[in-house]
């Protein structure tokens, strides 16, 4: 008999790979940048080294984290722990609103650490290092990253009052979002703007990622935008055509090498 956590990792499995088929052939077809014009390789061979990462870190959350988190989850709904209980909203859809406003609100502060923080930078700047942006950076996290917000987690899902399905819930909205705003696109000037008044769009994100240091610590939100405007991190370019993409990196660091990549924090420590 299938469980429903089992079907709903065959949904997220399905839509991530129907979401990332669907925008690899928009990058194709019209890029916002012309990275890869007839350097089909070089596309695949960056594409290989975001997607390992993301397969180590898939890996990660499956074996070490998954049972953690539903552990803490079962305990916080038996025990009616949490912000969302105490709010009293067991059994209502705005139990399931307020636990995605919370982790939402949540990932918005501690992206902004990982700027702020250098210790935590040195991991992050893996995801900023990317020259070349595309959908699959999207997926570019140093799994240093992942195992630190993965722990954080942990008390996360009791302090809000998470079940474990509106975690997943939060990860399947959260992920096309994710997705879409790395990729390289660009949506006509109006509908960008339209759609940023709610979610991140390719033009708030690849700000983000521009190698100018102020640029890069703004945008800081994953799925509503809202929180850069009210933290006061909002912030949008005339044009996003000639933005160039990553970090500050002393010459002899190849920013776009695997084992460079997976070294990176702990070598490059300084002024970075
Ligand atoms: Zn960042
Ligand atoms: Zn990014």
């Amino acid at each position: 008999v299938l469980d429903i956590l089992t079907i709903v990792e065959w949904y997220r499995a399905l839509t991530a790979a129907a979401v990332i088929l669907l925008l690899l052939g928009w990058e194709s077809l019209t890029p916002a940048f012309a990275f890869f014009k007839e350097r089909a390789a070089a596309r695949i061979r960056h594409g290989l080294v975001n997607v390992i990462l993301f397969v180590v870190n898939v890996l990660i959350v499956r074996f070490a984290f998954v049972a953690l988190w539903l552990a803490t989850a079962e305990w916080t709904i038996w025990h009616g722990f949490g912000i969302a209980n105490w709010l009293g909203l067991a059994d209502s859809v705005w139990h399931t609103v307020v636990v995605i406003l919370l982790f939402d609100l949540w990932t918005y502060w501690w992206h902004r650490a990982n700027h702020k923080i250098r210790f935590f930078w040195r991991f992050h700047r893996v995801h900023h290092s990317d020259i070349e942006m595309d959908v699959t950076t999207a997926n570019r996290f140093h799994f240093g990253e992942l195992l630190f917000s993965s722990v954080l987690r942990i008390p996360l899902i009791a302090l809000f009052g998470a079940a474990i399905w509106e975690v997943a819930v939060y990860e399947l909205v959260l992920f096309p979002v994710v997705q879409f705003h790395h990729a390289n696109v660009a949506l006509p000037g109006r509908l960008d703007r339209a759609l940023r008044t709610v979610i991140v769009t390719p033009d708030m994100h690849k700000v983000h990622h521009s190698e100018i240091r102020r640029e890069t610590d703004s945008n800081y939100t994953s799925m509503f935008s809202f929180w850069d405007r009210l933290f006061r991190s909002f912030l949008i370019r005339e044009t996003t055509r000639d933005v160039d993409f990553g970090v500050a990196a002393p010459p002899e660091e190849d920013t776009q090498s695997l084992s460079t990549l997976l070294a990176s924090p702990f070598r490059y420590r300084r002024d970075l």
